[in-house]
């Protein structure tokens, strides 16, 4: 039995007829760009996020640079980061024309709230955590300190969509969040997708701007434009298939993503050597989404081959490179609680279309190997 990280042919077999007909729908419309299925979209997130405005776009990280424009970012301003983060928020950043000071990963992976107040300088303007492997930081505080200082936050809530932190939504606690529907996200198209999420109907309505050559409602592309733009729409087709997913799966997606958590949480209990991350019935207020299940093990290396030789795949996130050690991108942070996280972080498979059998097989392979007796119950699910 081989269990790979993700199969990404399974994420349109397992509803190809449905796609085939929205791809005939679509298609014979004529409507292709900028269409009712990217309004129906977002009138749908933002009532998932809980938020006033969503703007559709081409992906998250434009989401994020066009967010961070439309906020009047100047050259040099700087923005903390996470260190725990994929490179398009340190890049977004840079786009947009300012610096990102990448803060410190605190024990489950998200941005240490205790390390943010020492990067305060007088040119840093916003805090923008990455809301990583489906949970969201600790957001209360992170608001403390950022009133505190007169600053702003943003969200990289690309991987949490349908997360919520003391039942606030991922991509709604600051001026604004980003979304990612590459495929393998929570909620993911065929091909690139993203949104940007905001209460602020200034900014949604810059961004809508934005997005398209400076055109918007009561102005098309080609007339005079009063906004600097460029083209980061999202394209309809996607936008239907997202449709389809929101009204159809979503929700029991998530579902079957923390029954699988719970899974791990309880057949990884005991395991010396190994840290869960908290289970999804953790007392603190929060809905995690598990975008990812991911794990610390004082082996990694040696888990991760053991893990390969069984036919199960797993990743190291962002090829084990936290972001302040990407030296082309001219950072010089030290930040040792980063490294020694990223010297034991594993994801193990997570998504919505893995079978109790796989989940089972991955967990008596990772016990196994750290030397941990695989109880009976846990064996017969795997067999
Ligand atoms: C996927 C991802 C992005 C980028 O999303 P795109 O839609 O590919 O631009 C940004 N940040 C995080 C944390 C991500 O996981």
């Amino acid at each position: 039995m081989a269990t790979p990280f993700f199969d990404w042919r399974r994420l349109y077999d397992e509803h190809a007829a449905e796609y085939d007909q929205i791809f005939q729908r679509v298609g014979r419309s004529g409507g292709f760009i900028l269409q009712r299925d990217v309004d129906e979209l977002e009138e749908r997130l933002a009532r998932l996020i809980g938020v006033e405005h969503v703007v559709a776009l081409s992906d998250a990280t434009n989401a994020m640079i066009l967010g961070l424009r439309a906020l009047g970012l100047q050259a040099g301003d700087e923005v903390i980061i996470s260190s725990h983060t994929f490179q398009a928020t340190a890049q977004s950043v840079h786009w947009a024309g300012g610096v990102p000071v990448p803060a410190e990963t605190g024990e489950d992976g998200m941005m240490a709230v205790d390390a943010i107040e020492a990067l305060i300088t007088p040119r840093t303007r916003v805090i923008m955590p990455t809301q990583v492997n489906g949970r969201i930081a600790d957001m209360d505080a992170i608001a403390a300190i950022a009133e505190r200082h007169g600053l702003l936050v943003a969200e990289d809530s690309a991987q949490a969509l349908g997360a919520t932190y003391r039942g606030r939504g991922a991509g709604s606690f600051g001026a604004f969040g980003c979304f990612s529907f590459y495929p393998s996200k929570l909620l993911g198209c065929f091909g690139d997708g993203g949104a940007l999420s905001t209460n602020d109907a200034e900014l949604a309505a810059k961004v809508r701007s934005m997005r398209n050559h400076g055109a918007n409602a009561a102005k098309m592309i080609t007339e005079d434009c009063d906004i600097w733009g460029t083209n980061s729409r999202l394209d309809n087709l996607h936008a239907a298939v997202l449709n389809h997913k929101l009204e159809h799966y979503f929700d029991a997606d998530i579902r079957r993503r923390r029954e699988i958590a719970a899974a791990y949480h309880a057949g990884l209990a005991d395991v010396p050597g190994v840290r869960r991350p908290p289970p999804p019935d953790a007392p603190d207020d929060r809905f995690d989404a598990f975008q990812n299940y991911e794990i610390l093990s004082d082996r990694r290396d040696g888990l991760k081959a053991h893990l390969a030789a069984q036919g199960i795949g797993s990743i190291v996130q962002w090829s084990g490179v936290p972001i302040h050690r990407m030296r082309g991108l001219g950072f010089s942070q030290s930040l040792p609680r980063t490294d020694a996280y990223f010297e034991q972080c594993l994801l193990l498979p997570m998504n919505h279309m893995l079978t109790d059998a796989e989940v089972g097989e991955t967990i008596a392979a990772v016990r196994a190997f750290h030397g941990a007796e695989t109880p009976a119950a846990v064996m017969a699910a795997a067999e």
